[in-house]
């Protein structure tokens, strides 16, 4: 079976968000399953071609879009052990410059924008014929590549000959649309617009009459899915997820799916990951505490580690429920301090982030305002976010919707007690710690993985942080806790046998219900 996936981002060549996670994984775990899956992304220029060395195999291939005639080159690099070959497309104006996003949210906001990723799209389909080599498949991810099923339509003017592959498209996060005037968007690929019936689908946006990439991407693609079953389900139900797609996604839901994302447990690992002072697994927990002393004292922060310590690392957008965490941190401060009545609200936390400056600005007052107890990183550095998993007791993930959330997860596998929000694919990861009395009480067993928030709302926020505040000062309970998390299985073992399957049926059976 051959499948091209393509993405804006792979880890570890080009890394943003949790995209990039998925796209330098899932087709590791393919390939085991005996998939022969390559890899396509732009050639950024941000990409470090010493660290991973590039071999030009492509010079000066034609693309034509709207009335230009580019030329693009193409290099392979090779990623893991498995050696999957990863195709770079190279055009110094439209996919070199800049990072991989122009805006600091990785939300598309400008045309250039726009431009990078549809001739990206359209560039695939050269990079194809270059190589002599056709997918049966394209796996298509979220707004960037969304085009890749409407080019296929439109063959006959995108000169792509009689090639016709199945698209899976698959969506990572419905709150990044890549929306831009449609006139513009025609103007530049050379279309009029009633092509096929698709296009003449519009919205009244931002910009006038926008045309909306993911929507197209979901109305043409032969199958799509996104990345947990709960976000699956939110985003048909309540306009609040759909964000203005759940009527497409409603003409689509027989060919729609959530699977769940997996890690990658051999980069996410305790034991080995070289980021770490210290490193442990499951048999040694406690060994956390060293860390935890390192990183406090590199960030500053006066070191307890009897007080718990939080840990957050995110993009910082209106989607992470960063108010919640500022707002009940500086509840909980002026509550306790160091003691209250008998119970330790002490704490200590750390966050690494960037995004949206209103919250770059609010974490960094936070961290003024306490400076003993609280640091904050605003940048994006991985060696960090790696020292914060593996040092923190706690990890805050209370977003207003998550399709999947990967940090959850990460955190899991470095014995980090997530603190979430009940939505999207947290719902589906992480369940409510409880004991259960055994023997007649004489034993104690603890059940769930971490502490769970159900409205976006600051006092039941504090609450739960209060909660699991005395659960850590259990420490038998504790260690339990850390053991077990730190056991279950976040691969992407079994996710990938479901995209094995949704590839096999759309080889052989599903008919295009696209419009
Ligand atoms: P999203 O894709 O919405 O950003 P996910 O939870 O799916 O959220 O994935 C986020 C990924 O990006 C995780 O691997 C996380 O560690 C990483 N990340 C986010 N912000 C930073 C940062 N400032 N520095 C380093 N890594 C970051």
């Amino acid at each position: 079976m051959k499948i091209l996936f393509i993405a804006s981002e792979v880890n570890p060549l080009a890394k943003v968000g949790g995209l990039a996670d998925v796209a330098g994984s899932l087709p590791f775990a393919l390939k085991k399953l005996g998939v022969d899956i390559r890899i396509a992304l732009p050639k950024y220029d941000l990409i470090d071609e010493k660290k991973y060395p590039c071999q030009l195999i492509a010079r000066d291939i034609k693309v034509k879009i709207g009335n230009q005639e580019e030329k693009i080159n193409i290099f392979q690099t090779e990623l893991g052990k498995e050696k999957i070959p990863v195709y770079l497309i190279d055009h110094k104006k439209y996919l070199g410059e800049g990072g991989v996003y122009f805006e600091k949210t990785a939300f598309c906001g400008s045309f250039a924008e726009i431009q990078r990723f549809l001739f990206f799209s359209l560039s695939i389909f050269s990079l194809i014929k270059a190589l002599n080599w056709q997918p049966e498949i394209i796996h298509c991810n979220d707004w960037h590549t969304a085009f890749v099923p409407v080019f296929l339509k439109l063959k006959s003017l995108f000169s792509q000959g009689s090639f016709s592959p199945k698209v899976l498209y698959t969506i990572h996060n419905l709150a990044n649309q890549g929306k831009w005037n449609a006139k513009e968007i025609f103007d530049f690929l050379g279309l009029k617009g009633d092509e096929i019936p698709s296009l003449k689908e519009r919205q009244s946006g931002l910009y006038g009459e926008d045309l909306n990439l993911m929507q197209q991407g979901i109305l043409n693609a032969d199958f799509i899915n996104t990345v947990s079953p709960t976000y699956a389900k939110e985003v048909l139900t309540k306009s609040y997820f759909g964000r203005g797609l759940q009527e497409t996604l409603i003409k689509r839901k027989h060919n729609f799916v959530g699977i769940l994302n997996g890690l990658d447990t051999e980069i996410f690992n305790p034991e080995i990951d070289s980021c770490l002072k210290v490193n442990y697994s499951f048999k040694n927990p406690e060994l956390k505490k060293e860390n935890k002393i390192y990183l406090e004292k590199k960030i500053g922060l006066k070191v307890d580690p009897r007080a718990p310590l939080l840990g957050l690392v995110s993009r910082l957008t209106f989607q992470k429920g960063i108010e919640l965490v500022v707002n009940g941190l500086k509840k909980i401060s002026a509550e306790g301090g160091s003691t209250s009545g008998g119970k330790d609200l002490d704490f200590r936390a750390i966050f690494l982030g960037t995004g949206e400056e209103k919250y770059e600005k609010d974490l960094e007052k936070l961290a003024e305002k306490f400076p003993n107890k609280i640091g904050v990183e605003i940048k994006y550095n991985a060696k960090l976010a790696q020292e914060i998993y593996a040092s923190s007791d706690f990890f805050l993930v209370p977003s207003k919707f998550e399709p999947c959330g990967l940090t959850q997860l990460i955190a899991l596998r470095y014995g980090t007690i997530p603190i979430v929000r009940k939505v999207g694919g947290l719902a589906d990861t992480i369940k409510n710690v409880r004991i259960k009395k055994r023997f007649l009480g004489l034993s104690r067993e603890v059940k769930g993985n971490g502490f769970v928030l159900k409205e976006y709302d600051v006092d039941k926020f504090v609450k739960v942080l209060k909660r699991a505040f005395s659960f850590y000062q259990d420490k038998k309970l504790w260690r339990q806790l850390q053991r077990k998390v730190m056991r279950e299985d976040y691969s992407w073992e079994k996710s990938a046998q479901k995209y094995l399957k949704l590839y096999q049926r759309l080889i052989k059976d599903v008919k295009s219900k696209a419009l």
